[in-house]
């Protein structure tokens, strides 16, 4: 087994080698290191549910009332009571008929994927999608065709050439790494000329697009024209655990095709009880979206005015442009020297030559977070050279 030092050696002189910190959790926006509290903008807790009263009792509550673990699979016992009235909140805040809770989102997209397109069909996918996604499409056993980044003209020269099999066509709503939001409505246009099915990941996009909070979808005023809106419940829901609304039919399906939905042990309760509270808590203060969409024009606008090169955008992602792979982690590491946590992205997860910093915020920082926040990213920032007529 000697090629694990050596490709361990290998990734560490690459800069790429990837190492676990611990963080002790204190609320939504921030964490504890040692004996300091950090701000925290390096998650994907948009709404700071995490920490909401009401979700907390509602996990509390419902290990007391039905254990700490499901025991099987969904198709066997595990579906326990909370499950059914989690399904429904979703289909309803999605605008669907119906639908599906996988274990994560990750697993939710390779289910799906697989179940709806195998051997013979061909899968159209936006060439910055999701790993998850990615991993969907190659164990379909489908043909990819990866289309340029948010390019419909592209993707719909790709359609026209192929005249066989089931079309799926998959994008996330919100990208993860740029922030950036998929051009869905001329997508959707396309895709139905071509007779394709449209897929939509919002792991970004629930609790964060549109006034209600429920997605792309909404931010566009094209719900219901979605075959497949997939999400997750671990970003702004607090929670875990990913989903698929669509028609009654679709889900239907799922439940009976997704592989990683049938083979696998049922969420725990209070996972499940969580998630269902972060959403009810969600419907009914919409004003937290509204905090969030402020909070980040407010981080943006600061880090442009002091000249940093970030990606334009509306979202909570806010990547700012470092390029290498090692200055991005060396700024990561300063501003948390600092008190200030980013997260810095590197290959694989993002193109070579595209290192960057991403900048989360959430609804669970004040003002006085976001300026001190600031503060010190443009501090760094000027320290490393970046920024200013660079
Ligand atoms: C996080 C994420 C997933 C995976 O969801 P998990 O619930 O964390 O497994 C899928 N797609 C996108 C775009 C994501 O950002």
């Amino acid at each position: 087994m000697e090629f694990l030092k050596a490709s361990l050696v290998a990734l560490k002189e690459r800069r790429l080698y990837r190492q676990i910190t611990e963080y002790v959790p204190v609320d939504g926006g921030h964490v504890r290191i040692g004996q300091r509290t950090c701000i925290l903008l390096a998650s994907n807790n948009y709404l700071g549910l995490t920490h909401h009263s009401e979700v907390q009792q509602a996990a509390v509550k419902a290990v007391y009332a039905y254990g700490t673990g499901s025991g099987s699979s969904r198709l066997i016992t595990g579906s326990h009571p909370l499950y059914q009235e989690l399904e429904k909140e979703i289909a309803a805040f999605k605008g669907t008929e119906a639908a599906i809770v996988f274990n994560n989102g990750y697993m939710a997209n390779i289910g799906t994927i697989c179940a709806l397109a195998g051997q013979g069909d061909t899968i159209f996918s936006d060439e910055l999608n999701h790993a998850s996604i990615i991993d969907g499409c190659r164990l379909s056993g489908a043909r990819v065709e990866i289309y340029r980044h948010g390019d419909v003209q592209d993707l719909a020269r790709k359609l026209e050439a192929v005249r066989q099999g089931r079309k799926l066509v998959v994008t996330d709503g919100v990208f993860s790494m740029d922030g950036d939001i998929a051009p869905l409505v001329p997508i959707l246009t396309t895709a139905k000329e071509h007779g394709a099915m449209v897929m939509v990941d919002d792991a970004h996009g629930t609790g964060v697009l549109g006034e209600q909070g429920s997605g792309t979808a909404e931010y566009y005023g094209v719900k219901g024209q979605v075959d497949i809106q997939m999400g997750t419940l671990s970003k702004a829901l607090a929670s875990e655990g990913g989903y698929v609304a669509g028609s009654k039919e679709l889900i239907a399906y799922l439940r009976n095709k997704a592989r990683s939905f049938i083979f696998s042990t049922a969420l725990a309760p209070a996972t499940v009880g969580a998630a269902l509270a972060a959403l009810r808590v969600l419907k009914q203060q919409p004003q937290l979206v509204a905090r969030l969409r402020h909070n980040a024009a407010y981080m943006r606008a600061g880090l442009e005015a002091a000249g940093l090169p970030v990606l334009p955008g509306i979202t909570p992602i806010i990547p700012v442009m470092v390029v290498d792979a090692g200055l991005a982690m060396d700024f990561a590491r300063r501003t948390a020297r600092e008190g200030v946590i980013v997260a810095g992205i590197r290959p694989p997860a993002v193109p070579e030559w595209t290192s960057r910093l991403r900048i989360t915020v959430s609804a669970a920082h004040s003002r006085q977070d976001l300026d001190m926040a600031l503060q010190i990213l443009v501090a760094v920032s000027r320290e490393l050279g970046l920024g200013k007529g660079t």
